[in-house]
């Protein structure tokens, strides 16, 4: 476990991981400086409660290096690009991100990690995982985005027996001690890839989940670059490549055989060729995408050698976290499915092949994004479209090139009112047996503060809906 004890950390950004860190490093005798971009009211009422307790805060200027800094612990957005970087690189500095502060202060009893990254899918199939666990009887915890922070979790007084933990391609980036009992890399699709720079450098981020892997790195058969990278990775002896697929498993893999989820990676006995884990029904919803996600979690848990009626117990007891293809109202036959957490175009094409007849409402702030690909995919399915948000001429333009018979509804509107008329709309366009999907394939922050709220707005209007033609 590393000592820090009076050595000169800079932390680079105030916010949700900058804050936490620089007090465990305060806490353990670091000295320590924070360096900020920002200077605004919020910044300054953060620096001002840091500076109360002994730690040195400089806003308004994240780019210098302060004198004697022996150590940087990055915010794990901040662009490997910055000058501050460049500034510590000349002077042979090293640089942690969140991720590897945590894994160099974790307690020598501290528990193994099993991580999952992908561009989509990481939260579910971390809660996933976790609810498996739990239903192993194992104290767990789901770490990352989503509840228990992981510098808590390693730092716990009581030790975990396993930890669930979420990466992100940023994290990893900054993460390079890190070595993961077991880990999976869900899938990959272009995204963030300014930040990493090409596609290329994203890949060799996220495969870096697998450096260093004792049991199993667990692959998507359907994504041939996600195996690519388990074959780059350098792994411990004995470590095994495990792929789950959507159809027949073959040997080391998990999959589905007429409707089970089935094991054949981790079989309980020689004579045993395959063990029925739980029932694709048991996973909530039942799309594509979310069994996918549940293979990977069973990988991971039956890698730490979970038995199968913890992974059925643990599918059973999941429920999806809001906005996720989660199921806000059934009116006159019409199932209305709130996916407002679809902000790339990977993700709503998955929630797009859930579902046939659609009703889709689209639109939202497109981050450099083409359509082209996702609207002829789902073209045979769809019944209608109605777009919202400052870039829904682009999906617009996708429709009429690749669904040019589809009936396109063109709200021209950005305003927060516009959700309630898009569900008019959207009531109007739907017959029963059809579904209707808001999943937006962009970010909601031309219209709203966050996809939560976006959804919310939908709810609320669907239920308002349901109350009038109840
Ligand atoms: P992340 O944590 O990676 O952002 P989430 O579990 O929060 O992923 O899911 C985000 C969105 O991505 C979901 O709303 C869903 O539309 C989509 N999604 C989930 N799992 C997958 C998957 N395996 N492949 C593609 N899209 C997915």
């Amino acid at each position: 476990r590393e000592d820090l004890a009076g050595r000169r950390v800079t932390v680079a950004g105030l916010g949700v991981s900058g804050i936490p860190a620089a007090r465990v490093l305060h806490r353990l005798g670091a000295l320590v400086t924070v360096v900020n971009d920002g200077a605004d009211e919020r910044a300054r009422e953060q620096a001002a409660a840091l500076e109360a307790e002994g730690i040195t805060v400089r806003l308004g200027d994240g780019d210098t290096l302060p004198e004697g800094t022996e150590l940087i612990v990055t915010a794990p957005g901040w662009r490997p690009d910055k000058p501050l970087f460049a500034a510590a690189a000349a002077a042979g500095t090293e640089i942690w991100g969140d991720v590897e502060l945590a894994w160099r202060l974790r307690r020598p009893d501290s528990a193994p990690w099993l991580a999952v990254t992908g561009t989509n899918g990481k939260t579910t199939t971390v809660r996933m995982l976790a609810a498996i666990l739990e239903a192993a009887g194992l104290r767990t915890a789901a770490v990352g985005n989503i509840g228990v922070s992981l510098l808590d979790a390693v730092l716990a007084e009581e030790p975990y027996d396993v930890l669930a933990v979420e990466l992100s391609s940023y994290q990893l980036h900054w993460a390079p001690s890190l070595r993961a009992h077991s880990a999976a890399v869900l899938n990959l699709a272009p995204d963030h890839l300014d930040w990493h720079g090409s596609m290329q450098a994203y890949a060799a981020d996220k495969g870096r989940v697998y450096e260093g892997n004792t049991v199993a790195c667990v692959y998507n058969t359907a994504d041939p670059a996600t195996e690519d990278l388990v074959r780059e990775a350098d792994v411990v002896e004995g470590c095994r490549a495990v792929g789950f697929t959507l159809g027949t498993p073959g040997p080391s893999q998990l999959g589905i055989v007429e409707g089970i989820l089935v094991d054949r990676a981790f079989v309980e006995n020689r004579q045993q060729q395959a063990q029925e884990l739980a029932e694709v029904t048991d996973i909530d919803p039942p799309a594509p995408h979310n069994i996918a996600n549940a293979l990977a979690a069973a990988a991971l848990a039956r890698a730490y050698g979970v038995p199968a009626s913890a992974v059925r117990d643990g599918l059973r007891a999941f429920r999806p976290d809001p906005h996720r293809i989660e199921k806000v109202a059934d009116v006159g036959g019409v199932a209305w499915i709130d996916d407002s957490k679809a902000t790339n175009t990977h993700a709503t094409e998955a929630s797009l092949a859930a579902y046939d007849p659609i009703v889709w409402i689209a639109g939202g702030l497109a981050k450099g994004a083409t359509f082209d690909e996702l609207v002829s995919a789902a073209a045979g399915r769809l019944r209608g479209a109605v777009l919202i948000g400052a870039d829904r001429a682009l999906i617009a333009e996708a429709l009429a090139r690749h669904a040019p018979d589809v009936p396109v509804v063109d709200l021209d509107r950005t305003d927060t009112g516009a959700m309630a008329a898009a569900v008019r709309e959207a009531a109007r366009l739907a017959r029963p047996g059809d579904t209707v999907l808001l999943a937006p394939a962009c970010a909601s922050m031309d219209m709203f503060t966050n996809y939560n709220k976006r959804g919310e707005a939908f709810a609320e209007a669907v239920r308002t809906l349901a109350a009038e033609r109840a």
